[in-house]
């Protein structure tokens, strides 16, 4: 069977397709392909909630999360809070090529950053730091003030709201190989050392190349909660579609909370779905053979549905 390339995404992950779709229209490898389209939206200051620009924690720090998978053998790097640096999701897929590690977080992720050559970045840009100071406010803190905290438990109850992000992308390339990859700066405003799902292998992001991959873009603490991504995996293994897939992880996170939850799932033959717990939510995808992406809209699972 002639094998199409595709590479799958959150809808904000529309601008850095055309990266991966060059890596497998030369017949490269699916792993390169998401670690390529994570790189061009890590480094756009546009997008508040990857990378450089990425809205930062309660300190005004950002912290960047990813992780990456290789679904021919589940082999997996992933970062936590890691502070600094512009490509977390190169530095994810460096844990796992030269360590005998799959994750590294905060101190320890930066000095191998360091380590292994990786670019510095100021991530924190005037726009993200205004949004910060403005939140600071409604708490009635100023930087300064915050900084002098003893305890921030109480500052960040006030300082969280919606505002998370990520962005997803799930590669197959002409060999048939699957990967995925995750990147994000979390939960704005959040407690410093605060991981959602999107460095969690099997949470946020997970693939196999006999069946397929998963990623999610929400609330990261139900997606932990539910191992959502290799749930989904493993829906696809048992035969189910990808769009019957994506209802069901849906539906396993809304019997948790109310909260915002989106997954893209893509299936080992090329089929892919995505779905949301709210509406006019959109995902990205482009096969080799065409020649932009397409945003298509997320089925919407509410809450209560089974
Ligand atoms: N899942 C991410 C996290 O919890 C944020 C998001 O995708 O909205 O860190």
């Amino acid at each position: 069977m002639k094998i199409t390339p595709i590479v799958v995404a959150s809808g904000n992950g529309a601008p850095g397709l055309a990266a991966g779709i060059a890596v497998l229209r030369k017949g490269g490898r699916a792993l390169d392909a998401v670690e390529a389209c994570a790189r061009v939206i890590e480094a756009d200051p546009s997008d508040t909630s990857v990378g450089r620009g990425g809205k930062p924690n309660v300190l005004g720090v950002v912290e960047l999360d990813a992780s990456l998978v290789d679904g021919t053998d589940h082999r997996a790097g992933a970062v936590g809070a890691l502070v600094g640096y512009l490509h977390p999701i190169s530095v994810a897929r460096a844990v796992m090529e030269r360590l005998p590690h799959v994750m590294l977080v905060g101190d320890g992720a930066a000095r191998f950053a360091a380590e292994i050559g990786a670019e510095r970045a100021r991530l924190l840009t005037p726009s993200t730091r205004r949004m910060w100071v403005e939140r600071l406010a409604k708490a009635r803190e100023t930087p300064a003030s915050v900084r002098r905290r003893a305890k921030l438990a109480p500052v960040v109850a006030k300082t969280v709201g919606e505002e998370r992000g990520t962005v997803n992308f799930i590669a197959l390339d002409r060999a048939g190989d699957i990967a995925s990859a995750v990147s994000t700066s979390g939960w704005a405003f959040k407690y410093p050392g605060r991981l959602g799902d999107s460095p969690i292998v099997g949470a946020g992001n997970y693939c196999d190349t006999r069946y397929g991959g998963a990623c999610c873009t929400g609330f990261g603490e139900l997606a932990i909660r539910n191992v959502t991504a290799k749930t989904a995996v493993d829906r696809l293994a048992s035969g189910m579609s990808a769009a019957e897939v994506a209802r069901r992880a849906i539906a396993d996170v809304n019997a948790l909370d109310d909260a915002a939850f989106n997954i893209v799932v893509l299936a080992a033959d090329g089929s892919h779905a995505a779905a949301s717990n709210r509406t006019e939510r959109r995902y990205a995808w482009q096969r080799a053979d065409m020649d932009a992406p397409e945003l298509s809209v997320r089925e919407v699972v509410p809450l209560g549905a089974r």
